[in-house]
């Protein structure tokens, strides 16, 4: 048998049209057949309409793309980058958008080695390796150009005529359908990942933009007649923590053994995040912008909580275990613990939390200002390898998914892992409490709240970034706590039953951080709204500025 690797262009086309409509898109087909809820042979045919255009839709875009020149190469390419999207997507019900790509184009080394498994490499070969090298030995039949143009045109129009009379025929069911799925037009693959893409360099390469400053007037004012005291706030940011998980929050597992142990922590109920990811959220979390208004992408150009803070006169230090600040530190002092590498805690391009509690106490004595802010950036829960985020001796709930192939573990081993790194991080912040707890003549308030939730397999849904609007309960709601020391609960005048009641009802969100902490610090700007000042009502005696 002799096999003749020859096909007419318009074959080839056809051939690959159909492998990208089916097979390269096997999660909108998983949705798509799900999603069949009336069962009536108007709606089969509607259905079987939507079938058809899809295959047209993708022959149409290679019909215009694919030429005599570069045929090969551009197919290659589309085969290999569409396999690595249709692997994400259908595994873990990911969405591709901007946002998505954004991660993709800012992830580094480390976090991409962790998404990179055998069974993805695996998948990548069958799928779009091994039918790229087979385009690259076919030979396609191209007529010259003119009688080419001719026959495609008529496929062109053709398709188009089916599609627009089809769509036409079942307007009203079409736009129902896409009214109901918002999200349903970033499932198909290859259109969703080049079109974010352009988004992204798009705005990238748009204008750059002068740095704003939002409020140049900033300025510490103490209570009248205060003591000398000095204050140190202390910001912890989580990764990936979702509170349908947290023992504070009623989940029934002790995944806080050491933080319930004590009295005096706040814990926030019904807390929502500002985005479903951490380039999204974590600037946010300290934008002067409220959910609905702030912009991605801003932290770079726009002046932030804990730039206005640096401003005001306080000694600000940022210490970075995950993946970058996305913007939000780079005017502040920044120390990376990969860099710093300390032995104990860190392995290569790694560092288990505890690096950032690591000599932290000296820090603290040697402080040079009067007044400090301390922000720590948490790995915390970071998926997909979730066993790496804490050392073996916090493996409290077995079996744990000890690999970052997460489809390998069943769903109650991903939970039991997922649950120890929450674990974990209790540990850091209650060890963090025990360091802070050294320096009683300060006034000191920590804060703790995770950038975003997680999905962790709740209707075949895994990690987040999920189209916030549509995105699951656990990807957003995530947990806040605050610890205050006596001395700032006297001398910053808060009552701390008031605060106690406040967080029990909870429903605060991102949005009320910034002015928060523009409260606790004491820090007067005109961009300070007192009524999203989570602890307004609490205070015994106003604010000095709002005294005067
Ligand atoms: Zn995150």
């Amino acid at each position: 048998m002799r096999f003749d690797f020859k096909v007419s262009s318009k074959t080839f086309i056809i051939l690959l049209g159909a492998y990208f409509a089916f097979m390269m898109n096997l999660s909108f087909w998983r949705f798509f057949f799900k999603n069949i809820e009336e069962h009536s042979l108007m709606n089969y045919v509607f259905l079987t309409t939507i079938i058809i255009n899809v295959f047209l839709i993708y022959t149409l875009f290679f019909n215009l793309i694919l030429w005599k020149k570069g045929w090969k190469v551009l197919s290659a390419f589309f085969l290999i980058s569409a396999a690595c999207a249709n692997y994400f997507m259908y595994q873990f019900n990911i969405i591709i958008d901007k946002f998505m790509v954004r991660n993709v184009m800012e992830t580094t080394y480390r976090e991409a080695s962790e998404l990179v498994t055998g069974r993805y490499v695996f998948w990548v070969i069958i799928t779009g390796v091994l039918p790229a090298v087979l385009v690259c030995f076919l030979k396609a039949d191209f007529k010259p150009f003119k009688q080419e143009l001719k026959s495609r045109l008529k496929f062109v129009i053709g398709a188009l005529l089916f599609v627009g009379l089809s769509v036409g025929v079942f307007f009203e069911r079409y736009k129902e359908f896409g009214q109901n799925n918002e999200n349903v037009h970033r499932m198909f693959n290859l259109f969703n990942y080049t079109y974010s893409t352009y988004q992204y360099f798009h705005k990238l390469h748009g204008k750059v933009r002068p740095f704003r400053i939002l409020d140049n007037t900033v300025a510490w004012e103490d209570f009248p007649n205060n003591d000398s005291n000095h204050t140190l706030i202390v910001v912890v940011v989580g990764e990936t923590a979702r509170a349908a998980n947290y023992q504070l929050n009623g989940y029934p597992r002790e995944t806080n053994p050491y933080l319930s142990a004590r009295n005096d922590i706040l814990y926030f109920n019904k807390t929502t995040s500002c985005g479903t990811d951490t380039s999204y959220s974590l600037p946010c979390i300290f934008s002067a912008d409220a959910r609905e208004n702030y912009e991605q992408g801003a932290a770079k150009y726009e002046q932030n909580v804990v730039d206005m803070i640096q401003s005001a006169g306080y000694g600000v230090l940022w210490r970075e275990n995950n993946e970058g600040c996305k913007g939000v530190c780079d005017r502040v002092p920044t120390e990376l613990m990969v860099s710093l590498n300390d032995p104990e805690f860190c392995f290569g391009l790694y560092c288990h939390d505890e690096a950032l509690l690591s000599g932290l106490e000296d820090k603290i004595k040697n402080m040079n200002a009067r007044n400090n802010l301390l922000v720590l950036h948490l790995m915390g829960s970071h998926g997909p390898a979730y066993y790496k985020r804490y050392p073996k001796r916090f493996e409290k709930f077995t079996p744990a998914c000890n690999t970052a192939d997460i489809q390998y573990c069943t769903r109650e081993e991903i939970v039991n892992t997922y649950d120890n790194t929450l674990v974990y991080t209790d540990f850091i912040l209650s060890e963090l409490i025990k360091i802070l707890e050294k320096f009683p003549q300060k006034e000191i308030a920590l804060l703790y709240v995770s950038d975003h939730g997680e999905s962790l397999g709740e209707s075949g849904m895994y990690f987040h970034g999920y189209p916030y609007n549509e995105a699951p309960a656990e990807q957003k709601e995530v947990p806040m706590l605050m610890w205050f020391n006596k001395t700032a609960l006297k001398y910053d005048h808060l009552d701390f039953a008031c605060m106690k009641r406040l967080a029990q009802k909870g429903g605060f969100s991102h949005d009320n951080i910034f002015h928060t902490l523009l409260g606790l610090t004491e820090v007067d700007s005109t961009l300070y709204n007192p009524k999203l000042d989570m602890f307004t009502p609490c205070r015994l005696k106003p604010l000095p500025a709002v005294l005067d």
